[in-house]
């Protein structure tokens, strides 16, 4: 483990919120060490709904302030990661009876679109909404909001972010644990252990060290209480829910915000909200999630037959719910979604970022850390001045995406009819820190979402360019392997019939 003895800043956490707050001390002149104990993203931060939102409904609890930040940083984001962060049509249907009615729904788009500054809304008729999305029954059909969101691949958004700021100096490690040290009532850095190599702890010590562990953050000194909740989707391939535009609409049973929208070629349904007995516990989705998220695709669409059987993958997130004193027993969705910040000397502590709002939080923490006596200085200009235009140069980086162009056009063919690639694999294997196989096909890629399978079928294919791009031997890739398939199996496969609920 190649680390430095002091920081300016040492983060704990390379999630969203991590990545982001590395991504803005490296271009304000702080070194800075990122860790995270797994693989980056590989928290909750690649297991979001993967959508770039208004924050619509955080108007209907009177939370203006999130709404507006939401609406601000999705048109930012839009704009400074084409190619990456993507805009995404949506319906939203109206029907006959249906609360909120046409009126209340109008007004609340029309508040947002004022506060994003443009007008990303428009109300239509039942016939030009089926014309749009013919999966829609015209029966009931009254009306529907046309709407514009953004949706992301979250796990790159979070892999961009941490290599633009290495590519500035920055350090980031992955698979490596971090256990805060205090001297005197301070925390003066921590103790890093690598998880994959073992050997030697190291320590480091810095002016200021950022917590930022998302729904494990409880481990931090003067953590809030913090409830995790479950989140789960299922992912089907195109063909099984062909849909033209991302839909949201209430669940028939209670009402719930629920959608389904295009995701890398595939479709993402979600999401359910219930409790997660402990953050520790690996997260899945459970027979009864996958029935309730049948159960409202079944309402919406009708005429096609689908299960849950029929799913390419299923995954979940945890999302860290800061409990304020009395609100422990409220229903799930019924819990505000703020984040929370607190600070001890020598520490930032940080939890419940949104993808979203990535940029405001992570300058919220550096106002944070400049209070503790670290000079901050303005802000660099983007190492490429030039935006990203194409998919790869948004997901990739401009040097990424240059690379992959020039390797052999049968490299550059799509792998198992996802829309990743050989010549991308390669790319990973050699330039973004891939230290397990479930970091290339779950997170530098989404082959395991979206591939039929999670891609296992063709590992003995993978082999060859795998062992010789991450030099491992063919014990260590049988080691590998075996670990992937056990993960999927557990966290990913579609539910059975016997899966427990
Ligand atoms: C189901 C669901 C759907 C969501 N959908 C959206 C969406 O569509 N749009 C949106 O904007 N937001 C969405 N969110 C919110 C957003 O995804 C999360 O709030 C965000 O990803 C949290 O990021 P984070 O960096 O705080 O935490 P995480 O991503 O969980 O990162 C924390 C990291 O800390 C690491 N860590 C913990 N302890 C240690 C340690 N001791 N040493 C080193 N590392 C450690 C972990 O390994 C982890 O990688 C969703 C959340 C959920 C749960």
């Amino acid at each position: 483990m190649k680390v430095d003895a002091h920081y300016d800043l040492l983060i704990v956490g390379g999630g969203i919120t991590g990545a982001a707050v590395l991504h803005a001390a490296s271009a304000r002149g702080l070194r800075a060490l990122l860790v995270d104990r797994g693989d980056f993203a590989s928290g909750t931060s690649s297991w979001s709904s993967k959508l770039i939102h208004g924050g619509l409904r955080y108007l209907q609890s009177g939370q203006w302030r999130m709404t507006l930040e939401s609406v601000r940083e999705r048109e930012r984001l839009l704009v400074e990661r084409p190619g990456l962060v993507e805009p995404q049509a949506f319906l939203m249907p109206i029907f006959a009876g249906g609360r909120p009615g046409p009126a209340a729904l109008s007004a609340a788009f029309w508040i947002a679109d004022r506060m994003a500054g443009r007008r990303t809304s428009r109300r239509i008729g039942a016939a030009e909404a089926v014309a749009i999305e013919p999966l829609l029954a015209p029966d009931k059909l009254r009306a529907a909001i046309a709407y514009r969101d953004g949706v992301v691949d979250d796990a790159r958004l979070v892999l961009r972010l941490v290599f633009d700021a290495v590519a500035r100096g920055a350090h980031a490690l992955n698979h490596v644990e971090a256990t805060l040290v205090e001297e005197g009532g301070r925390v003066t850095g921590a103790r890093l252990d690598d998880r994959i190599d073992g050997g030697e702890p190291r320590h480091v010590r810095a002016t200021v060290t950022v917590h930022a562990a998302g729904v494990w953050a409880g481990a931090a000194p003067g953590a809030p209480l913090l409830r995790p909740l479950r989140g789960s989707h299922l992912v089907f391939a195109h063909s099984a829910l062909p849909l033209h535009c991302a839909l949201a609409w209430l669940h028939p049973r209670d009402r719930r915000p629920v959608f389904a929208h295009p995701w890398e070629g595939a479709v993402v349904v979600g999401t359910t909200d219930i409790d997660h007995p402990v953050a520790d516990a690996p997260a899945m989705i459970s027979a009864a999630e996958a029935a309730y998220l049948v159960e409202a695709l079944q309402a919406l669409f009708p005429r096609i037959a689908i299960d849950a059987s029929m799913a390419l993958s299923t995954y979940a997130g945890l999302r860290a719910i800061v409990v304020a004193p009395g609100e422990e027993n409220r229903p799930p969705s019924a819990m505000g979604r703020d984040s929370a910040l607190w600070v001890r000397p020598g520490l930032v502590g940080i939890t419940g970022g949104k993808l979203t709002t990535h940029q405001a939080t992570a300058l919220e923490v550096l106002r944070e850390v400049a209070k503790q006596g670290l000079r901050i200085a303005s802000p660099q200009p983007p190492s490429s001045p030039t935006p990203a235009t194409t998919r790869l140069q948004g997901r990739l980086g401009a040097e990424g995406a240059a690379w992959v162009a020039a390797r052999p056009a049968p490299e550059q063919q799509p792998l198992l009819g996802t829309p990743y690639t050989l010549a991308e694999l390669r790319w990973s294997m050699q330039a973004e820190r891939v230290r397990r196989l479930g970091d290339l096909l779950m997170r530098r890629t989404r082959l395991g979402l979206v591939a039929p399978g999670g891609a296992i079928e063709s590992l003995p294919m993978l082999e060859a360019p795998c062992r010789e791009g991450l030099g491992w031997s063919a014990a260590r890739w049988a080691d590998e392997a075996a670990r992937y398939r056990e993960d999927w199996a557990l966290r990913h496969a579609p539910p059975a019939e016997n899966r427990r609920s």
